[in-house]
């Protein structure tokens, strides 16, 4: 680790640290938070803070629900933004992993599992998986009340500037935010749809991408609610307008070199490449059930709005499911346009790096690059050139991952077990409400 013990310590003093709050996520992609005083200190650096696991949707049962949290003293991170309550005193945070009271780690802990899957990469050679992440999110307006309405804060469009983009002080608020917390910003911009945004920084190597995933989604909302907006991740909140995506762009390091580029094929991409986007195709309809975990993950995952419907890969346009971005060398990447920022970050990034691994070890050739617009084909040519569509609702997609070993796999037996029962009972609860949809289509037709 980077920062040690007594970094902690010495930073708890200097910077009037009173608060700790320890973090995890549960299986759902929920951050979960335990704060306790600062006067605990030692114990939760020595991983003595236990917690009820049995409180904790799909963790533990009652019998067996004492856990234990091991903070990684990597994430350490002092909260800046001052509210009444904390100007004097600050709040720190530590990602914890879960581990079981005989000190094992627990396997249904959704990053205590990324690293079981990195463990298999790191044993084929490979240094690190590295992820950038470009969520999107909506801010939307707050009614008199504090309820959360349907109404986007400004009607601004792709790269808009202000005043149409009303959310520019908001938006960058929350790039100085992370900024003060460590993130490298790459980008920050108004999307396409009115309430739309996106921000970009750094990739970095899975765990951390992950915790910053984590980070993010808690510091816009925090600062969203200071302008009287509430930030949504959902990936499809208003009919007729684009979803929100959360674009993965991968890639696999041996020694510090970028092993996806390779100087001398015609696209510049290595044999690894082909073989990880290969399995990436190969294993989607069974991943898509993680990285497009809900019911309303499926109203984004349709035709004219920009977000992809078909398994199929392009180098160079943007419709298709993965995209291969134009940058080689150091940032020779892969990018999943499916994913939605429903999805745990941790689940996702084990499902699709499993998938990627599974193409390398079996050598698989992926099929021939879709150039030409996918929309326009109709259903003949898409069978003659082999295009499948993604799963087309969470019950689908959940069947195709109850099919597929690797995927299982990825995600182990705990985590698969409690993630599909959960993921039922919110398809079956779905099932059965009655939509206005069903409503304005037919109570005045039958
Ligand atoms: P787009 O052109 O799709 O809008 P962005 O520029 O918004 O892409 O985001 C690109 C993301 O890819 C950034 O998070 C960036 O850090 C990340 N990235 C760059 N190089 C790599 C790499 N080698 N591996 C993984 N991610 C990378
Ligand atoms: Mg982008
Ligand atoms: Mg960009
Ligand atoms: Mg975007
Ligand atoms: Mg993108």
């Amino acid at each position: 680790t980077k920062v040690t013990r007594d970094a902690i310590i010495k930073d708890v003093k200097e910077s009037n640290v009173r608060f700790l709050r320890l973090m995890f996520t549960d299986i759902l992609g929920t951050v979960k938070n335990v704060e306790v005083p600062v006067s605990q200190l030692d114990k939760v650096l020595d991983g003595k803070m236990m917690f009820d696991g049995s409180s904790i949707e799909g963790f533990v049962r009652i019998q067996e629900s004492d856990m234990y949290l091991k903070p990684d003293f990597d994430t350490w991170l002092v909260f800046t933004w001052e509210t009444e309550s904390t100007k004097k005193s600050r709040v720190a945070r530590l990602i914890c992993d879960i581990v079981n009271p005989d000190g094992t780690p627990f396997l249904g802990d959704p990053r205590t599992n990324l690293k079981r899957v990195l463990k298999e990469a790191k044993d084929l050679g490979y240094s690190s998986f590295n992820l950038g992440p470009e969520p999107e999110f909506f801010l939307l307006k707050l009614d008199e009340n504090d309820e959360i309405t349907e109404r986007p804060n400004d009607n601004g469009g792709y790269f808009d500037l202000a005043p149409t983009d009303l959310a520019e002080n908001c938006r960058r608020d929350i790039v100085l935010e992370l900024e003060d917390l460590g993130f490298e910003i790459e980008a920050s911009h108004h999307e396409v749809a009115p309430g739309q945004h996106e921000i970009d920084w750094k990739y970095a190597d899975a765990v951390e991408a992950c915790d910053n995933i984590q980070t993010f989604k808690l510091v816009v909302k925090t600062v969203a609610r200071k302008y009287g907006l509430h930030a949504t991740f959902m990936a499809k909140p208003v009919f007729g307008i684009n979803g929100s995506g959360m674009h993965s762009n991968m890639s696999l390091f041996k020694n510090n070199e970028n092993v996806f580029y390779d100087e001398s094929d015609e696209r510049q991409l290595s044999t690894e490449a082909y073989q990880f986007l290969a399995g990436l195709l190969h294993h989607a309809p069974a991943f898509t059930a993680v990285t497009n975990p809900t019911v309303n993950s499926y109203k984004r995952l349709v035709p004219g709005y920009e977000a992809p419907v078909y398994i199929a890969w392009s180098g160079s346009n943007r419709t298709p499911m993965i995209r291969i971005p134009a940058s080689r060398g150091m940032s020779t990447r892969l990018e999943v346009r499916s994913v939605d920022p429903m999805a745990n970050p941790y689940l996702a990034l084990a499902a699709m790096l499993k998938a990627g691994l599974d193409g390398i070890t079996n050598e698989m050739t992926p099929p021939e690059e879709t150039n030409d617009n996918i929309y326009d084909m109709d259903e003949a040519q898409l069978e003659q050139q082999g295009i499948k569509s993604l799963p087309t609702s969470l019950h689908s997609a959940l069947k195709a991952l109850k099919k597929n070993d690797v995927i299982k796999e990825s995600l182990g037996n705990h985590i698969y077990t409690n993630f599909v029962k959960a993921k039922m009972v919110e398809w079956d609860s779905y099932k059965a409400a009655v939509s206005q949809w069903e409503k304005d289509n037919y109570l005045h037709l039958y």
